[in-house]
């Protein structure tokens, strides 16, 4: 590129600004990210996306979790296209609304029904809807530092919000029991729910399983109190397990929201619940004009089957360990000190002594010049189209990009 012209990516956050508060919005803001990021992208295909300006990268973000299969699958984008042929958002739903309910009840091990909306907001806030409609109670515990959408209730950034809309938000520590019993101590006799999300992915920190001890205490506590036990499957949802995630640690919830990989991509998001929350699931009055859209739905039936038919998952947990394993022995050739964590599908890469994230970024700023598109602190993701040559090649880059940061801070 001619490093005096402006590049496309460049005119267009210049447009942008004139026509959009602030340029973009939220978490897919590159204003929050290192200038050598671009803000818009052109096409995709399988784990390399290209952006704006023609640059090619594979990508450990997968569209921030949605890409689970590849970009442009063809048995998705086949389904897809089928569908669109026939309908999408009609007066109300096709046949494939039934079609993917029984698959997902099927597939999902606590589930004995399902409902769709769009974003992942959508699902975790239902959830919430469900549980106080099933008890008649009001308190939510929800875990300190836990994403679970950006809507007043539980915005981790409250501009804009009111202290009363979480008057019945009450926090606890993630894995720590005796967190989670003050909490409900707190709550009284005005339990509704705790809603936990399927590890501990908090931005920017280190990535955390949930312990067995943990996850039994939950689930007894809810029994204990009628109260609703719901994961957030929102990030994890058939990255770990096409059961649930939390199936890893023997305990089933009563809800669970999804959104991020059903559909490899295309905007749909889930519900799935047991017969408890059956009744109250029922008669909330809960809608969108675009939730019952049939291609979304057809391009998850399809996601599913061929998650469930090519085990998808060993392949993602492998390809993440070839990673992990790699970027370990690039650091210690380096005499860096790495801090992997995460399943290795779904992976955060933290150096030592790197409070502020300045290697981090430093790292992932020379891998993204050299073709590999990380992030320093949100989870990444691996996909099924990441193939061993993939993370060979994006292994390459990364040792080019150790060594800057040797250099630089070694
Ligand atoms: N829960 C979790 C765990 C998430 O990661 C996200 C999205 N990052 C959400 C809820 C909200 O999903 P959405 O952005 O689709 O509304």
């Amino acid at each position: 590129m001619n490093e005096n012209r402006l590049s496309h990516d460049a005119l267009l956050r210049a447009r942008a600004v004139q026509v959009i508060p602030g340029g973009m919005w939220g978490h897919q803001n590159a204003a929050r990210l290192p200038a050598v990021y671009p803000q818009y992208f052109s096409r995709a295909q399988g784990c390399r996306l290209w952006d704006a300006d023609g640059r090619e990268y594979i990508d450990f973000m997968c569209a921030w979790g949605p890409m689970v299969l590849g970009y442009n699958d063809p048995d998705v984008e086949a389904a897809a296209a089928t569908q669109r042929r026939l309908g999408d958002g009609l007066n109300g739903p096709t046949e494939r609304l039934v079609e993917l309910a029984e698959l997902v009840v099927d597939t999902v091990l606590h589930a004995d029904w399902a409902m769709f909306q769009k974003n992942g907001t959508d699902a975790t806030t239902l959830c919430v809807v469900i549980a106080r409609a099933a008890t008649a109670k009001r308190k939510i515990l929800v875990a300190e530092g836990a994403y679970h959408g950006a809507i007043p209730w539980c915005n981790p950034y409250p501009l804009g919000s009111t202290p009363e809309d979480r008057l019945h938000v009450l926090k606890f520590d993630y894995n720590d029991v005796a967190s989670l019993e003050t909490a409900a101590t707190r709550a009284g006799d005005d339990l509704a729910g705790v809603i936990v999300s399927a590890f501990k992915h908090d931005f920017g920190k280190a990535h955390v399983l949930p312990t067995a001890d943990f996850a039994r205490a939950v689930r007894l506590l809810c029994d204990r109190a009628g109260a609703a036990m719901i994961v957030d499957d929102v990030r994890a949802g058939f990255r770990l397990h096409m059961g649930g995630s939390w199936e890893a640690v023997g305990v089933r919830p009563d809800l669970s929201a999804w959104s991020k990989a059903i559909a490899n991509g295309r905007a749909l998001a889930m519900v799935a619940g047991n017969d408890r929350f059956r009744a109250a699931a029922a008669e909330v009055f809960t809608t969108g004009s675009f939730w019952t859209a049939a291609v979304p739905m057809a391009a998850a039936i399809a996601t599913i089957r061929k998650l469930k038919a090519t085990g998808a998952i060993a392949h993602m947990r492998a390809m993440g360990q070839r990673l992990r394993d790699g970027l370990d022995r690039q650091a210690s050739t380096h005499g860096l000190a790495l801090r992997q964590s995460g399943p290795p599908q779904m992976p955060v890469v933290l150096f030592e002594d790197d409070a502020d994230k300045a290697k981090g970024w430093l790292f992932c700023t020379e891998a993204l010049k050299r073709g590999v598109f990380m992030h320093a602190a949100h989870t990444m993701f691996l996909s099924a189209a990441h193939g061993e040559a993939d993370i060979d090649r994006a292994l390459e880059a990364t040792d080019a990009a150790m060594a800057v940061v040797a250099r630089a801070y070694g």
